[in-house]
C-alpha cells in the first residue's frame, strides 16, 4: 500500500512540475512574441554601423529577453545582424523537417538552430518572425528553467522541453537504472511538450520518506477496524441472544393503529405494529429489532405470537364490526416460506378466524420468486384475509406486484402523502398512484396522514380511507378499546 501511495504521490509531482514548467517557457514565448512585433519596427539596412547601434539599444530596452537578429530579404538567406556583428546559421537550419510553425503560416515559427558566432559553432532555440519590414529572431534562452527541478530530483529524472517535431530543446538531468514510468504533457499554447522520465529509486526513495507516517496509519486503520467489526459483532451476538429469550417470553405484542374512513369518521379497522416490550416496561419500536428478527427464523414466531394475542385483545371489535379488519406485516420471505403458510393454515385449522385479517406485504425488501408468492397469497387468500401492498411505490414492485400478484388493497406511503404538504396542487406521483390503484380495482389506504389538509387533499382525490398521526397513533390493547368506544359513543351523540 504505503509503495502505491508513494509511487502516485511521485507521479503526482512530476506532473506538476511539468505544468509548471510549460506555463513558465508559455510565459517566455509570450514575451517573444511581443519584442518581435517591436524589432520588426526598428530601422534596419545592411547590418552597417548605425544598424548594429540600433541592435544594441533594443538589446538594453529589452534585458530580460535574449539575442536579437535581423535580415533584409535581399541579404543571403542564412545570415543575420545581431548588435555584435554577422551570425550565420548552419545551412539546414531552415529546412522544412527543422521548423515549427506557430500557427498556420511559416511566419512565425520555432527552431532549434546551430550557428557560427566569432569562430564558434553554438546551438539553440529561435522564434522567427517575418515582419512587414524586414525579418526578425530573437534566441530564446531557456537555461534558467533548471531551477524547476531541484538537484535532488536531477539525480532520478530525466525531462526534456520537446518540439512537436521531435527536436529536443533542452535536457535537464539523467539518471541510471531502471526506468519506472514517462510521462508527456503539452502545452496549449505553443508548439511543445515537456517529456518525463522517473526512475524507480525515486519512489524508493519517496518510500523510505513517508514509510513511518503511513505504517502508523496503516496501524491505527487496522486497529480500529478490528474494534469497528468486534463491537458490531458483540452487538449483533447480544441482541440476536436477547431477541431470542424474548420470544420465549413472549414479549413481542402488537400496538394498535386505526385506520379511518375520513369521509364518516368511522374506524374500518387497525393495523397491529409490533412493540418489544421488556420486562422493565420499556417499549422499543420496531426499528430498532425487525431488521434482526428478519434476518432469522424468529420472525415466524413472533408473526404467530401476534395473531394469537390480536385474536384476544381486540375480540370484542370484530365481534361487534363484521367488517372491521386488523392487518400485519410480513416480509417477502415469510410469504416466500412454505412452512410458514403451512404454519397459518394449521392455526386456522385449530379455530383462528382470518376473515377479519389483512396482510400487509412490503415493496421494501425484495420477492425472489415471484411465481411462488402469488401462490401462497392465493393460499393466505383461501383463509379468509386480503392482501395488502405496504409501502407502494417505494422499493422494489414498480408495477409488476401490482399486475402479477392478487392483491386487494394498495397502501399509499407516508413519502407521497408527505408530497401533499410541499407542493399541495402538484403532487403527480401521488395522483399517478390513486389513478393506477382506481384503474386496477384496488381499495386505497393513505398512511402518514399527519395534518387536517392532508387529510382534506386525500378525500378530494377520492382516498377516503386514512392513517396517520392527524386521527391516533399506534397504541396499546386497552387503549384501542377506549378509542373504539369513545368514537362510537361520540357518533351516536352526534
Ligand atoms: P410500516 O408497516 O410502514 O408501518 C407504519 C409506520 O409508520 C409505523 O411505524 C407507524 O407507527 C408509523 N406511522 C404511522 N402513522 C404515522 C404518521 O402519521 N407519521 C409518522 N411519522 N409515522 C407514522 P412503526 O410502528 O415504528 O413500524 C415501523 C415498521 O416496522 C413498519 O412500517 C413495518 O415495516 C415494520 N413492522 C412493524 N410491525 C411489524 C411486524 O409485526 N412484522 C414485520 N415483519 N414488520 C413489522
Ligand atoms: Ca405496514
Ligand atoms: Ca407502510
Amino acid at each position: 500500500m504505503s509503495y502505491y501511495y508513494a509511487y502516485f504521490d511521485v507521479k503526482i509531482e512530476m506532473k506538476s512540475d511539468a505544468e509548471q514548467l510549460i506555463s513558465y517557457v508559455d510565459n517566455k514565448f509570450d514575451i517573444a512574441t511581443h519584442y518581435l512585433n517591436e524589432l520588426d519596427q526598428i530601422d534596419y539596412q545592411e547590418c552597417n554601423s548605425p544598424d548594429r547601434l540600433r541592435l544594441t539599444h533594443f538589446l538594453f530596452e529589452h534585458l530580460d529577453a535574449g539575442l536579437f537578429l535581423v535580415r533584409n530579404s535581399a541579404e543571403p538567406p542564412l545570415t543575420y545582424c545581431s548588435f555584435g556583428g554577422k551570425i550565420i546559421f548552419e545551412s539546414s537550419a531552415w529546412a522544412p523537417q527543422n521548423i515549427t510553425k506557430l500557427g498556420n503560416s511559416t511566419d512565425r515559427v520555432l527552431v532549434m538552430a546551430e550557428y557560427q558566432w566569432r569562430g564558434h559553432w553554438l546551438k539553440g532555440l529561435f522564434m522567427g518572425y517575418r515582419g512587414s519590414n524586414h525579418i526578425n529572431l530573437i534566441n530564446i534562452p531557456l537555461r534558467d528553467t533548471f531551477s524547476f527541478l531541484d538537484d535532488e530530483n536531477k539525480a532520478f529524472r530525466h525531462t526534456q522541453i520537446r518540439l512537436t517535431n521531435g527536436q529536443t530543446v533542452l535536457t535537464i538531468g539523467h539518471f541510471k537504472g531502471e526506468l519506472l514510468d514517462r510521462i508527456r504533457v503539452y502545452s496549449q499554447k505553443y508548439p511543445f511538450y515537456i517529456k518525463a522520465d522517473i526512475a524507480k529509486l525515486r519512489v524508493l526513495e519517496k518510500l523510505q520518506q513517508i514509510l513511518p507516517i503511513t505504517v502508523v496509519i496503516s496501524i491505527l486503520v487496522f486497529i480500529g477496524l478490528v474494534f469497528v467489526i468486534r463491537s458490531w459483532y458483540n452487538v449483533r451476538e447480544t441482541l440476536v441472544y436477547q431477541l431470542n429469550k424474548s420470544v420465549e417470553k413472549n414479549e413481542f405484542k402488537p400496538y394498535y393503529q386505526p385506520i379511518i374512513n375520513a369521509s364518516n369518521g368511522h374506524m374500518i379497522g387497525v393495523e397491529a405494529l409490533v412493540r418489544w416490550i421488556k420486562a422493565d416496561g420499556t417499549v422499543i419500536p420496531p426499528a430498532y429489532f425487525i431488521h434482526e428478527l428478519e434476518q432469522s427464523e424468529l420472525i415466524n414466531r413472533v408473526t404467530l405470537q401476534l395473531l394469537v394475542q390480536i385474536e384476544r385483545d381486540i375480540a370484542l371489535i370484530f365481534a361487534k364490526e363484521p367488517f372491521f379488519r386488523c392487518s400485519i406485516n410480513i416480509a417477502p420471505q415469510q410469504l416466500e416460506s412454505d412452512q410458514f403458510i403451512d404454519q397459518l393454515e394449521q392455526l386456522a385449522e385449530v379455530g383462528f378466524s382470518f376473515n377479519q385479517m389483512g396482510i400487509e406485504l412490503t415493496e421494501r425488501l425484495p420477492i425472489t420468486d415471484l411465481a411462488k408468492a402469488q401462490f401462497n397469497i392465493l393460499r393466505l387468500k383461501s383463509l379468509g384475509c386480503i392482501i395488502e401492498l405496504d409501502d407502494a411505490g417505494t422499493g422494489y414492485g414498480g408495477t409488476s406486484y401490482l399486475q402479477e400478484l392478487s392483491l386487494d388493497v394498495v397502501k399509499i406511503d407516508k413519502l407521497f402523502v408527505d408530497s401533499l404538504e410541499v407542493t399541495p396542487d402538484n403532487t403527480p406521483v401521488l395522483d399517478a398512484q390513486i389513478q393506477m390503484a382506481q384503474k386496477l380495482e384496488k381499495a386505497i389506504i393513505a398512511e402518514g396522514v399527519e395534518t387536517a389538509a392532508q387529510s382534506k387533499l386525500l378525500l378530494s382525490r377520492g382516498v377516503n380511507y386514512q392513517q396517520g398521526y392527524f386521527f391516533a397513533k399506534p397504541m396499546p390493547a386497552d387503549e384501542i378499546i377506549e378509542y373504539y368506544k369513545q368514537l362510537n359513543s361520540d357518533q351516536q351523540s352526534v
